[in-house]
């Protein structure tokens, strides 16, 4: 059972220090008490390559935001950056491996084309998915939908302790 505030936190943590040398600042909104099945070091790079990109296709002094909340049985944790977009070619494109958007300009940024290759895979073991909506010039906008864990806590005093309902058992 994985934490996702304990996820977006530690994967904003490692950003930091990349983050204040471009000035970006970050906007965290995480819902507590919200769990998904898996392995949370894997979710952990996932946000982490995500992260990565805003920081990098991002100019100076602008914000990141990563939200997570519950929408019925899934999680969604995205995270919005106000960078230079994708264009509507490019966004079915960046999910493949070693795509990259004019790679001889992002040859300065270092990079692979395989961190988005990577997120979609990590999303796909969990069960979920992860999308992406951006417009060209004002920012790209990454969301990572997973099947929501239930805990017998559901509803009930957050301070009791979290034991996992069998997956797929009727509430
Ligand atoms: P790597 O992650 O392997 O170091 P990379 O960043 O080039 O290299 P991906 O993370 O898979 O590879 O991203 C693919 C391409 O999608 C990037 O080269 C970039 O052109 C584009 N891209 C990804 N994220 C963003 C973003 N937040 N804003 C604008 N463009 C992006
Ligand atoms: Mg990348």
């Amino acid at each position: 059972l994985v934490d996702v505030d304990e996820v977006v936190q530690e994967a904003v943590d490692l950003m930091l220090t990349l983050a204040e040398g471009k000035h970006m600042s970050f906007r965290v909104s995480a819902a507590e008490g919200l769990y998904v099945y898996g392995d949370g070091s894997m979710l952990v790079t996932a946000l982490t390559n995500l992260l990565t990109n805003a920081i990098a296709y991002s100019p100076e002094d602008t914000r990141i935001t990563v939200v997570a909340r519950r929408l019925e049985d899934v999680v969604e944790i995205s995270v919005s950056d106000q960078g230079r977009g994708i264009s509507p070619e490019d966004q079915e494109r960046v999910f493949e491996r070693f795509y990259r958007v004019d790679a001889a300009r992002s040859r300065a940024t270092g990079g692979t084309g395989l961190g988005l290759a990577i997120v979609k895979h990590i999303c796909a073991n969990h069960g979920g998915e992860v999308t992406l909506w951006s417009r060209e010039g004002h920012g790209s906008t990454f969301t990572i939908r997973l099947p929501r864990a239930q805990v017998e806590s559901d509803g009930v005093d957050p301070s009791t302790s979290l034991v996992a309902v069998q997956p797929g058992a009727k509430e």
